[in-house]
């Protein structure tokens, strides 16, 4: 069920912020040029699905269109709940930042591309689910 699919990608989202975060604390806020800085509007049509699928709240506040970056940059960080962020903002890792997690032993940046690869599994599968339960829905609701 894509339900359970969604579940699924949370769950493994949560894990992967978790595992990174002592990297991006120490190296991110330090950074003389952020990511979010370079960039405008993230999402894939698969982000707007999860977002769509997981009923979590959207916490979306455009800071404003004249700004540098992406438009949900506020002044200390990211506007958005984990969640609601594309997930090439979860997948995308520097080598700036690579390297501070590579100095730290050498299996958590493979667990990190494991989990990135296995969310991008559910991803398409999610939306095969979604939708093959759509087709199924509306075929049900045609009078025979
Ligand atoms: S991921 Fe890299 S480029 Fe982005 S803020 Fe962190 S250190 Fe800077
Ligand atoms: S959505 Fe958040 S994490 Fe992603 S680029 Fe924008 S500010 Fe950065």
């Amino acid at each position: 069920m894509v339900s359970e699919t969604v579940d699924k990608i949370g769950t493994l989202i949560r894990q992967a912020a978790e595992r990174q975060r002592p990297y991006v604390e120490r190296v991110c806020a330090g950074c003389k040029a952020p990511c979010c800085e370079r960039v405008h509007y993230l999402y894939t049509e698969k982000d707007i699905l999860y977002l769509r699928l997981s009923g979590l709240k959207q916490t979306w506040r455009r800071e404003g269109f004249m700004k540098k970056g992406c438009w949900f940059l506020g002044p200390s960080g990211c506007s958005l709940d984990l969640h609601s962020r594309p997930f090439i903002c979860h997948s995308y890792i520097c080598s700036e930042l690579e390297g501070a997690i590579r100095e730290s032993g050498p299996t958590v940046m493979d667990e990190l591309r494991e989990t990135f690869r296995v969310i991008g599994m559910l991803r398409g599968q999610m939306w095969a689910e979604y939708l093959d339960e759509t087709r199924r829905r509306e075929n049900n609701s045609i009078p025979s």
